[in-house]
């Protein structure tokens, strides 16, 4: 494994998110950085917590269910991956956020297991924002129609929406999709849709999480408006998949 200066790494990414946090005239509290710890070891997971970090985000069902398990309990974990709903009973009402749910099926599953359980689960919407054929997420036309029945579901609540933006080279080219991404959230934000488990005298905006930007794009991210940024290589280095280490 290559050598990696997590603390540094952090310093960073911390700096570039404060800076694009100033250009855009927002408040670094706006912010929550997620590192996605994904493939990585425990012990590389602990540096970055011992370095500050509570938020880590995971994309497969049992890796996440085992490091929820060997690590310290006030980490806040986001599932990031795609969900199959027969895994979906492993993790609904224990994680902070699930932020990949893109069907009502998904939607209604996470809700009867939190729902048996008495448990209670936040989630995201998955946008395919960039249209892409390998990539999961509801497409955008379809986002609004999702969000409102989504939102008669118990033990459920829709916070905000979520994308994997194309792998570009340059990050500039994924700016006016998170453009897009605001604009959906303003809009759906704009019309009376009340989630039945909030109280309607709530001022609240039913969507106020807005989950993108990777480690190529989190500057753009954060100044088109994310609320969280999941940066993963951009704090454990790169992923090696091939040796099958989780
Ligand atoms: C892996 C992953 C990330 C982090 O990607 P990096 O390019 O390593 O920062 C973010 N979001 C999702 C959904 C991922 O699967």
């Amino acid at each position: 494994m290559e050598n990696v200066n997590i603390r540094e790494n952090l310093e960073t990414v911390e700096n570039n998110i404060r800076e694009a946090c100033k250009r855009s005239g927002r408040d670094r509290n706006e912010v929550t950085l997620i590192a996605v710890s994904k493939t990585k070891p425990n012990e590389l997971i602990m540096e970055a917590y011992n370095a500050g970090i509570r938020d880590f985000g995971e994309n497969k069902v049992q890796e996440l269910t085992r490091k929820m398990e060997e690590l310290p309990e006030d980490i806040r974990w986001h599932m990031i991956g795609h969900l199959q709903r027969n895994k979906v009973k492993y993790i609904a009402g224990k994680v902070r956020l699930i932020h990949s749910v893109d069907s009502f099926e998904l939607a209604s599953e996470i809700s009867r297991q939190c729902e048996k359980k008495g448990l209670w689960q936040d989630i995201l919407i998955e946008i395919n924002i960039g249209d892409e054929e390998s990539k999961f997420g509801v497409s955008y036309d379809k986002v609004t129609e999702l969000v409102d029945r989504i939102i008669g579901l118990p033990n459920i609540s829709v916070k905000g929406l979520m994308c994997v933006a194309p792998n570009v080279d340059n990050s500039e080219e994924n700016r006016k999709l998170f453009k897009k991404m605001i604009k959906k959230a303003v809009d759906i934000n704009s019309i009376k849709m009340y989630d039945v488990n909030r109280d309607r005298s709530q001022s609240d905006r039913l969507l106020s999480i807005l989950s993108f930007g990777m480690t190529n794009d989190y500057e753009v991210a954060v100044e088109e408006g994310a609320t969280m940024v999941r940066v993963g290589t951009g704090i454990f280095g790169e992923r090696d998949y091939l040796t099958g280490r989780i």
